[in-house]
């Protein structure tokens, strides 16, 4: 954002658009008197030295410890030779939508090689996770008559609106509460389409949903499941499909929902499915229907990583070492972390402000780039840094942010748990 070129003369400025940027700065002050305005750190990643970066904001080196690029992939030479070639070849843009000359090799390469990752008859990708969250489930919601979809209060944002978006009734069960889910299953009437949506690995506590017991209960209540797998794929399972197959329940899921933006370090979304499903979200979905395809080196890019990874187990043995490794240092040095069964490693702070400075500190001071999460991300009161170790962080680096952890929780007033 440049707000200095606003000075140059525009002729259509009039006192109504003065008007309207004047509601715009209320909007943004309510925020920053509310501690939640949100600041971007203008960051520049180096091919090679992952998981380093240029801060254009310190002017130095910075590492990165909460990157959704988890395995570093986003710098991988068979993922940047796919796009090389794939630009080189066909080119930059995939030229309209799906139905308007959009559907070129690449992204029939990656639905293809997307539904054997998750054995399924099909696949669909979209310009993101985001997006497949909210066109999947508003356009389920929408084709299924009368249906009810029971929702983890602790889903994403984007099927949050995919749900809202739809005609269908919502009902939110207690965040991982089968009980709860349950009951809700039990008042409702047996004839109607029930949707269960739900998270394998939630991002910001890094617990786990209880994917074979809320299938179970979906089979005995005759509803379909929807798991987003997002900070799942590429991570978990022998091939990385998830946690439904390192728990050996894939084939159970109805639809599995992930991205190719976190672990496999490009961009874009999909769903995996059924093909009678595939084709009616096809079909339906204004959000896959109405926008340009994924661009052929996106889509070469994102295959050339779903297939290394499905080949590479070890990258999935040494990430979650990074994560057991770290966790174990933070229990060393008394910070306070939340001990996850995943790779998220959230360190608790309980406080906006200190967090924001805490985070600031790391940064200017130390060199170390995590992000400050406050609400409306999380609850209030469990403000939080989210560290995301990859097997790229050594154990130098390990060193450096927990000497920098113990000092910065000292000058910010912190509480530390007790040594062991
Ligand atoms: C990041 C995220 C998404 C969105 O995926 P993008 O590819 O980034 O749009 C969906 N669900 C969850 C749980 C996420 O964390």
């Amino acid at each position: 954002m440049n707000i200095k070129t606003a000075s140059r003369p525009i002729e259509s400025l009039d006192d109504t658009h003065l008007h309207y940027d004047a509601m715009f700065a209320e909007a943004i002050a309510t925020l920053k008197r509310e501690g939640r305005y949100r600041e971007f750190h203008h960051l520049q990643r180096q091919v090679g030295d992952f998981p380093n970066a240029y801060s254009h904001s310190t002017r130095k080196q910075i590492t990165i410890w909460c990157s959704n690029d988890y395995l570093g992939m986003g710098q991988h030479p068979i993922v940047r030779n796919a796009m090389h070639k794939a630009i080189d070849t066909m080119g930059a843009g995939a030229g309209g939508t799906r139905n308007i000359s959009g559907t070129h090799h690449a992204i029939m390469q990656l639905e293809d090689t997307l539904a054997q990752l998750h054995q399924k008859e099909a696949a669909l990708v979209f310009s993101s996770g985001y997006v497949a969250n909210e066109a999947t489930l508003s356009t389920l919601g929408n084709v299924l008559k009368e249906c009810i979809i029971f929702s983890d209060a602790c889903n994403h944002a984007s099927m949050i609106q995919g749900i809202k978006h739809s005609k269908a009734t919502k009902k939110v069960f207690r965040h991982n509460d089968l009980a709860h889910l349950r009951s809700l299953l039990q008042e409702s009437p047996k004839d109607v389409p029930k949707i269960i949506a739900f998270e394998s690995v939630y991002s910001m506590d890094g617990d786990i949903g209880y994917i074979k017991e809320i299938v179970d209960l979906a089979q005995e209540f005759g509803a379909l499941t929807y798991l987003d797998e997002v900070h799942a794929v590429g991570l978990y399972g022998a091939h990385g499909a998830g946690v439904a197959q390192r728990d050996g329940q894939m084939h159970r899921v109805d639809i599995i929902q992930g991205t190719l933006g976190k672990a496999y370090g490009v961009m874009g979304g999909y769903i995996a499915a059924s093909h009678a499903c595939v084709d009616m979200i096809r079909s339906y979905a204004s959000g896959f229907i109405f926008t340009t395809t994924m661009t052929p080196a996106m889509a070469a890019g994102a295959e050339a990583s779903v297939r290394y990874l499905m080949q590479h187990p070890e990258l999935r043995t040494a990430h979650q070492q990074a994560a057991h490794a770290l966790k174990q240092r933070f229990a060393d040095a008394g910070i306070p972390y939340l001990n996850t069964p995943t790779h998220i490693v959230p360190v608790m702070v309980h406080d906006p402000v200190k967090c924001k400075r805490a985070s600031d500190l790391l940064r200017d001071e130390h060199g170390i780039y995590v992000q400050p999460i406050n609400y409306p991300t999380v609850p209030r009161g469990t403000e939080r840094l989210r560290f995301t170790p990859t097997p790229m962080h050594t154990e130098a680096m390990m060193d450096e942010l927990v000497e920098a952890l113990v000092d910065i929780f000292q000058l910010c007033d912190i509480a530390r748990t007790h040594h062991a």
